[in-house]
């Protein structure tokens, strides 16, 4: 057979500021070889000031699509043609898609969040009470997705008490989303959702153990071969934990189904990831 007579594979990449660290040329390629689809991605180091220079380039050299991670996600957002609701709701991009049409911006990480909370970890949204702390890029992108599964109640907590105001205000019109300070926070949640860069400082929110019971779900989107210091103090207070690495598999297989239309099975994926992680 000539060479030149097999397909080229499609081009894809993850695109961030730092991105050595990133985990998701292994995902997408653990989707792919499961799929059967051809393609490559690879990690893409964007310069600071120049995001839309690396998309250009990546457009040109046959790219179809990106995921792109910190600190670029409102880059992408700003560079998107066309935009889906969710992008939309969450103000920032965490997927691209290139085609003829042009860029088409979405956001695929709070279905990933909601996928691992109510499908791997079987935890129903549904009338429950949900505490989300923190107000930055990661829980304003969380948001819609949650309060599409008709929890009773969204309380939304943040250090800078103004953001979590202007979040909960934003999203009244979707459903029973309040602000509240972490010191009014009081009763038990069912499911609590650390969506704060504290972990990443071995730093705890101010809340009290006395929200956590024995059925509730203690998340961290943070992640790493060690429970964090919230799902450790969680533990402490009874709850079940689980922390973000299974968000971060099942918001790349949302991508993924965006630009191959396939939707990969996750549940491998993740335990060679967690495997990986702990050796
Ligand atoms: P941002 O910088 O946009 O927001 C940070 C948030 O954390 C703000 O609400 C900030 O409060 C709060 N915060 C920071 N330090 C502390 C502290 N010491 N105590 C209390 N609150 C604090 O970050 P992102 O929203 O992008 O990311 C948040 C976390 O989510 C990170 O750990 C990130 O790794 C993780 N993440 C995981 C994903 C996954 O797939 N698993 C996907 C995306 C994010 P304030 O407003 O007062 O500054």
């Amino acid at each position: 057979m000539n060479p030149s007579s097999f397909p080229a594979a499609d081009r894809y990449a993850v695109i961030g500021h730092p991105v050595a660290h990133s985990k998701s040329p292994d995902i997408h390629a653990a989707f792919a070889r499961q799929t059967g689809q051809i393609l490559t991605y690879e990690k893409l180091l964007a310069p600071l000031d120049d995001f839309a220079g690396s998309v250009r380039a990546l457009i040109a050299a046959g790219g179809r699509g990106a995921n792109v991670t910190v600190p670029f996600k409102l880059d992408a957002f700003a560079l998107a043609t066309t935009l889906s609701d969710r992008a939309r709701a969450a103000g920032a991009v965490n997927t691209l898609r290139f085609d003829a049409a042009g860029v088409f911006g979405d956001n695929t990480d709070g279905a990933g969040l909601v996928t691992d909370i109510v499908v791997n970890a079987g935890v129903a949204l549904r009338g429950s009470r949900i505490l989300l702390l923190g107000a930055g890029g990661a829980a304003r992108g969380v948001i819609l997705p949650l309060l599409s599964g008709q929890p009773a109640q969204l309380v939304i907590a943040n250090r800078s008490s103004d953001k979590a105001i202007a979040l909960a205000a934003q999203f009244a019109p979707h459903g029973a989303i309040v602000a509240q300070d972490f010191a009014a926070l009081d009763g038990q949640f069912d499911i609590v959702i650390n969506a704060t860069a504290a972990s990443l400082a071995d730093a705890l929110p101010p809340i009290a153990g006395s929200l956590f019971g024995a059925h509730t779900l203690a998340y961290d989107m943070m992640y790493g071969a060690q429970p964090t210091i919230f799902l450790r103090f969680a533990v402490q207070h009874g709850a079940r934990v689980r922390d973000g690495l299974g968000m971060l598999v099942e918001q790349a297989a949302e991508s993924f189904l965006l630009w191959r239309g396939v939707r990969p099975e996750t549940a491998a994926v993740l335990a060679g990831l967690r495997a990986a992680l702990a050796s």
